[in-house]
């Protein structure tokens, strides 16, 4: 990563790598600033990853703490087979799952860790930079997340919601939707946000930022296309 890779928010053509051990991240761009972490391993990554300590995590999701992630899947002969990027915002606390404390006879008792949920991350923050071995151009990569960017500035519940909807489109599996289409999930988004009345509403809302966003078409008479 740190002889080949370059970074994927300012195309800065290196990553410098943080001392060993550092408990933040593990790259960064000397240029924009932002901050990786990477985690690489032999099998697909499936739906969920095994991560830190879920204390520490939740903490700094809400502190804005959260550097961007690289999941990495190398071949057996270590080659790269599939890299793609997670940046730091679509970390909110839906998509952390805490793990069940350590028993009693293990050397961490009580000590309890986290899985961070890919499944529950929509495609728009899944960003691909290397896929079954193939190289992506840089352009994309970085046109991909700076689509996706505006979402870092809303205050979390906002950036909840927004992940929300889009996951609520991609579950459609249709580019074509309506809005009768989001309001059948009325009830589940209700269940994700128990503290707002309003959930109509604010499907409405979110659409319209997306449609604002470039991430939506608005086609008239509640009928919307996914760009
Ligand atoms: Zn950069």
């Amino acid at each position: 990563m740190a002889s080949q890779m370059f970074c994927p928010h300012c195309l800065h053509s290196q990553l410098t790598p943080f001392a060993n051990n550092n408990p933040v991240a593990d790259f960064s761009c000397s240029q924009c600033k932002e901050q990786f972490q990477l985690k690489s391993q032999l099998p697909n990554f499936g739906r969920k990853i095994n991560d830190g300590a879920y204390g520490v995590m939740i903490k700094s999701i809400h502190q804005n703490m959260r550097p961007n992630f690289f999941f990495l899947q190398y071949t057996v002969d270590y080659y790269v087979k599939n890299l793609f990027l997670v940046p730091s915002f679509f970390f909110t606390p839906e998509v952390i799952e805490k793990r069940k404390p350590l028993a009693e006879s293990a050397k961490r008792a009580g000590w309890i860790g986290c899985n961070v949920l890919l499944e529950k991350i929509p495609p728009e923050g899944r960003i691909p930079i290397i896929q079954d071995g193939n190289i992506l151009q840089r352009k994309i990569v970085e046109e991909k997340w700076h689509k996706i960017e505006f979402i870092k500035k809303s205050p979390l519940i906002e950036r909840s919601w927004t992940i929300d909807i889009l996951n609520v489109i991609h579950q459609l599996k249709k580019k074509d939707f309506t809005l009768q289409d989001i309001y059948q999930y009325e009830k589940a988004l209700a269940m994700l946000h128990p503290n707002n009345f309003h959930v109509k509403d604010k499907i409405r809302q979110q659409l319209q930022i997306l449609r604002d966003k470039n991430l939506l078409q608005f086609k008239g008479k509640g009928k919307y296309v996914l760009k």
